[in-house]
């Protein structure tokens, strides 16, 4: 061919990619074979020249080698990422696109000099990780930072993530010519269906490394083990779910990270059981206690307080300590309220003057009790 790609596309040696660009799209429009301007040789010309401007790995093999790269361009081969620039005359019996709808030509031609096979779109981002965290009673009440080591898909170190070997020149995508996108043609009983998904080669940046990182074979990915710290928010539970974003897997090449989700696991307190925010505990009080009232000492999340029992408290009698209770999760200064279920107990062994007083104060009741000494010796076996 006498005149070189630049002529043809009406651009300098030194023209941008988007400058290239421009003027493909103006002279593809001008030249369709479908239009009154059409011409079908010059159109033929015009994507041709496009494919291998467009390229930056094939722009430089042009400009060094020229017309040889040409002939082996229209060949068929010869020229690495290669195959034919044009396979034959697209509209050969016709328009392949139907009639009546507008096309955007320079971007169903960048289609098909990819070679735009139909593919699901499918997402690059990292997976999310799940993983059970154990809390003691108190770290869940308080909150904690806690140190999680985790093993996974992580971004590859050489490359900082991005698949390319240190010092690779970054290059134009040959499979979507830095358009990031592969858009398909589809013909349906409902007429021709366009549809674009991101460019699996380049991840829809439209830039690919000329060399691939070795150490994690260009995915800039690598499983490897990590520590991270994480603040446990204070008055989580058992069972709840921490989410931490962007620590699960890295996406392939540089793509968005999944999430991490740690499920707690919160262990048993020794005075305590828990009831959402509410706190719940068992208070033994003797008979005499409970029916003359008394105060007591408690245990709180707090430290000890005195808790007053009132006279003539029932066993089982619950009795409401304000706010000593879980702080609400996610709301400052607001916290539940510690519930001490009163137990009265019987004394199972009496002293000799402990049975007489009970005697006589059963008498003062009127209340019938039995004294015999082998009863009382039962009820002594039994507890
Ligand atoms: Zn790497
Ligand atoms: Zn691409």
């Amino acid at each position: 061919m006498a005149t070189n790609y630049y002529d043809i596309l009406g651009v300098s040696k030194s023209a941008s990619a988007d400058e290239i660009k421009r003027a493909y799209r103006k002279l593809a429009h001008q030249y369709h074979p479908d239009k009154g301007s059409g011409n079908e040789q010059k159109f033929k010309d015009v994507n041709e020249a496009y494919q291998v401007l467009s390229d930056q790995g094939k722009r430089q093999q042009y400009d060094t080698y020229g017309s040889t790269f040409e002939q082996a361009q229209r060949n068929g081969g010869g020229f690495p990422g290669g195959g034919s620039a044009y396979g034959g005359n697209p509209f050969a019996g016709g328009n392949p696109f139907g009639e009546g709808i507008e096309f955007d030509l320079g971007d169903i031609f960048g289609d098909m000099f990819g070679g735009g096979r139909q593919r699901e779109s499918r997402s690059r981002r990292g997976i999310d990780l799940e993983m059970g965290l154990r809390l003691t009673f108190e770290e869940a009440v308080f909150g904690a930072e806690k140190q999680v080591t985790l093993e996974k898909q992580d971004a590859c170190k050489t490359c900082g993530g991005s698949g390319a070997a240190p010092g690779a020149k970054i290059m134009t995508c040959p499979k979507c010519h830095g358009q990031g996108q592969i858009r398909t043609q589809r013909r349906t009983i409902f007429g021709n269906i366009q549809s674009a998904v991101s460019c699996d080669r380049c991840e829809g940046t439209g830039k690919v490394p000329e060399t691939a990182c070795a150490t994690c074979r260009g995915s800039g990915v690598l499983r490897q083990e990590k520590t991270i710290s994480v603040k446990i928010p204070a008055g989580i539970d058992n069972g709840q779910r921490v989410r931490v974003q962007g620590e699960g897997e890295a996406g392939y090449r540089g793509s968005e990270p999944g999430d991490l989700y740690l499920i707690m696991q919160v262990g048993p307190s020794r005075f305590f059981v828990r009831d959402g925010f509410n706190l719940q505990m068992e208070l033994p009080v003797s008979f005499t206690q409970a029916a003359l009232g008394a105060k007591l000492m408690v245990q709180t999340l707090d430290g000890a307080i005195e808790l007053k029992i009132p006279a003539g408290t029932q066993s089982g009698a619950v009795l409401k300590v304000k706010d000593k209770g879980v702080p609400h999760l996610n709301q400052p200064g607001r916290r539940g309220d510690l519930l001490v279920t009163v137990r009265v107990l019987i004394p199972s062994k009496l002293s000799k003057k402990e049975k007489e007083l009970l005697k006589q104060l059963a008498e003062e009741r009127g209340e019938t009790v039995e004294v015999d000494r082998s009863f009382w010796e039962n009820i002594k076996g039994s507890f």
